[in-house]
């Protein structure tokens, strides 16, 4: 089979410096992999085609497509499957990798339309008040880069690591080249034939490249990304490219790291946290063979605990199926190259010469088949090869503590880790560990018996949260729900009047003109609402009557509300005061229109604040304000509506967003 390049609308044969490729396990050809494209046309069709067609579109609409997406690649994900076990994985290696690749991005398409506007410009965080009459204001905002992302990928996930990326470049709105790792670049490239015969992504917007990427990285300039995945030396190689420091091209970089996990002085044989842990670590150590970012490499364990945990851990080792990757019996396949295996053979030897080697077996000669190896580093505390070298396989390295300063200083030895993990449970060791430890952890999982039915896995980095770390990790971050999008835009404080920031942000910002319509707004639907569109209540009169009322009706009898001097006393009141949902259920009182029309549900309120008492005999009034349109369904949408009660001396008295659905149309 030739693996192919997509460039320029059209698929490229290997070309130029070509290099065979090898199933693992049996070490047969797969086929060939060869790339010399002309990158300055890719990189100018990425930006003129794609990204003018994606930014044509809004965060919405994009964000279908990637549902639409992830739907078509779900009906086909079989065909992945049939390549999956070349690449030495077993159907569940390749389940993380091409079902996990796909529901990341079913999260970025969900997340896309539920926290992202349905428009062009991604406002973040709240008006900045800038002056004190509130004519000049401050808002932070996000929009696409002008420029294409570039990904490079590591050969161990080449679904997931792919798709992953894509999502968050797509829904943004940049225009990406996609280059993945030769070693299993046939996977990648079967779900990159797939993508494009959905004929859902707009032209332009994606490209890939299998093989060498030739001067692509030279070419880039100030509005580029380059997002890396793939070991230390490459990253260090790449990122230090004059050109891309030249023109400050963001670059990305997920690198390898010395994960940790910490099993709790607590955790005692017998107890269901040393259960997980052993259960945990041979599945960090077997899934994929180790060739996980994620996996655990070191295993830190209470001195007391060390003839247990390691007792158990090569028992359950002796125990693995491992072998062809097709046989569903199989628990663990193999690497995925001889080459892999001969760097790891390469680096055990050199674990061996500083450590004791307690655990490795019998397994298959031939293709990429290596054991399991399981060392016990004595002098951890004073570093040393195992908080240096990666050996990404399924080796990994047990040390002891004493107590929870020497458990942290462990981690800390790994130079910044992706994840460490902590097996507890004792709520005050875990958050002695987490405040002493984080700053070097992009991610920290603690799991225990309490969380251990639902909990998502030491080694499963999830589209909600971040994955990357600091230090040796590459001092990357991917993902993170929209966090992950917003590193292919770019961000921006925009000053000016509200006005003016109304219009940037569609969103209606107090001090902005309002527009007094008729029919009531809600009798109008969704398309008929304009934002600044308002409406001004008449006043309605708080008596004594109604609070007492109030009170013994829902049983809310807080003294502030029925006892006078008491009330005084407190320093927030002049004396009994109405309660605040009171003022709600008055405001809505006032607002509402009874008939049956296009306003479908009140679905919550956003940032409420009760800003003033209201006494007995005071007055309140309500503007109520369109401030936010956003389309959820085929049939109605939101409206946010933003409420202001004053009282009769027009004082502000309360403030929130109420949140509607309103039909699109009568
Ligand atoms: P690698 O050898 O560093 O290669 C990574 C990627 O860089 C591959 O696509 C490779 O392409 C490409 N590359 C190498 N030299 C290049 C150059 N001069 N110009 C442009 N591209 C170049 O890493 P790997 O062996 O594929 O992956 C294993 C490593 O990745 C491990 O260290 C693992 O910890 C790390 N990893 C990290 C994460 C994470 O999220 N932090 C995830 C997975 C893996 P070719 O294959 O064509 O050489």
């Amino acid at each position: 089979m030739n693996i192919e390049s997509y460039a320029l609308e059209e698929w490229h044969s290997p070309q130029g410096d070509t290099k065979t490729l090898y199933a693992s396990a049996t070490g047969s050809p797969i086929g060939i992999i060869g790339s010399s494209l002309d990158t300055k046309k890719m990189i100018h069709h990425a930006k003129t085609v794609g990204g003018e067609n994606l930014r044509q579109m809004g965060f919405h609409e994009r964000a279908k497509i990637l549902k639409a997406l992830a739907n078509y690649l779900s009906d086909r994900k079989e065909e992945l499957y049939e390549l999956n076990p070349l690449t030495g994985a077993t159907r569940k290696d390749g389940w993380i990798d091409i079902d996990g690749g796909i529901g990341t991005v079913r999260v970025y398409a969900s997340k896309g339309r539920k926290e992202m506007p349905d428009g062009k410009v991604y406002v973040d965080g709240a008006i900045e008040q800038l002056s004190r009459k509130g004519s000049f204001l401050g808002q932070h905002i996000h929009v696409p880069k002008q420029g294409v992302a570039v990904h490079i990928n590591a050969f161990n996930f080449p679904v997931w690591g792919m798709l992953e990326k894509l999502s968050q470049s797509f829904l943004a709105g940049m225009p990406t080249i996609i280059k993945p790792a030769s070693d299993t670049a046939y996977l990648a490239e079967a779900c990159f034939r797939i993508m494009i015969e959905s004929n859902l992504l707009p032209k332009g917007s994606v490209q890939f490249i299998a093989g060498g990427t030739g001067s692509l990285l030279n070419q880039l300039s100030v509005q580029d990304v380059v997002s890396f995945t793939g070991s230390k030396k490459t990253a260090e190689l790449l990122k230090s490219y004059t050109n891309l420091i030249e023109n400050s091209v963001k670059f990305i970089s997920e690198q390898d790291s010395l994960n940790a996990s910490i099993l709790g002085l607590d955790a005692k044989l017998g107890s269901p946290e040393f259960d997980l842990f052993i259960k945990e670590a041979l599945s960090e150590i077997t899934t994929k063979a180790g060739q996980k970012c994620t996996a655990m490499r070191r295993l830190i364990i209470p001195s007391h605990s060390f003839r247990d945990v390691s007792e158990a851990l090569k028992e359950n080792l002796s125990n693995i199926e491992i072998g062809d990757p097709h046989d569903t019996e199989t628990e663990m396949g193999s690497l995925v190259s001889k080459n892999q295996k001969r760097e790891i053979l390469d680096i055990t030897e050199k674990m061996s010469a500083e450590n004791e080697l307690i655990f490795r077996r019998e397994v298959p000669n031939e293709g990429a088949f290596i054991s399991p190896h399981l060392y016990h580093c004595k002098t951890a505390l004073e570093g040393g090869i195992v908080h240096d070298i990666e050996a990404f396989g399924p080796v990994a390295t047990l040390m002891t503590y004493e107590g929870q300063e020497e458990a942290s200083k462990l981690v800390k030895l790994g130079g910044g880790s992706l994840v460490s993990s902590i097996f507890t449970a004792d709520s005050q060791f875990a958050t002695e560990i987490v405040t002493d430890v984080a700053a070097w952890n992009g991610r920290i999982y603690i799991n225990n018996r309490d969380s251990c039915d639902e909990a998502t896995g030491h080694g499963s980095p999830l589209p909600h949260l971040t994955h990357g770390g600091p230090g040796r990790a590459g001092g990357g971050e991917e993902q993170g729900g929209i966090r992950g999008v917003k590193h292919y835009m770019q961000r921006t404080s925009i000053q000016g009047s509200p006005e003016i920031l109304t219009k940037i942000r569609n969103q209606w910002v107090p001090g902005a003109k309002t527009y007094i319509k008729k029919p009531h707004p809600f009798s109008q639907s969704f398309d008929e609402l304009s934002i600044g569109e308002t409406l001004w209540t008449n006043y309605r009169t708080i008596s004594l009557d109604d609070i007492e009322h109030f009170a013994n009706f829902t049983g809310d009898t807080f003294y502030a509300h029925m006892n006078e001097e008491a009330a005084k006393a407190n320093p927030f009141f002049p004396g009994r005061v109405a309660h605040g949902y009171l003022l709600l259920s008055f405001a809505a009182g006032l607002f509402v229109l009874a008939d049956e029309g296009p306003v479908l549900a009140n679905t919550g309120i956003e940032h409420l604040s009760f800003q003033k008492p209201v006494a007995p005999n005071d007055k309140i009034k309500v503007r109520l304000t369109v401030g936010r349109k956003t389309k959820r369904t085929d049939t109605y949408g939101e409206v946010k509506w933003d409420v202001v009660i004053f009282n009769q001396n027009d004082e502000q008295v309360a403030e929130y967003g109420l949140l509607t659905m309103v039909k699109y149309e009568h």
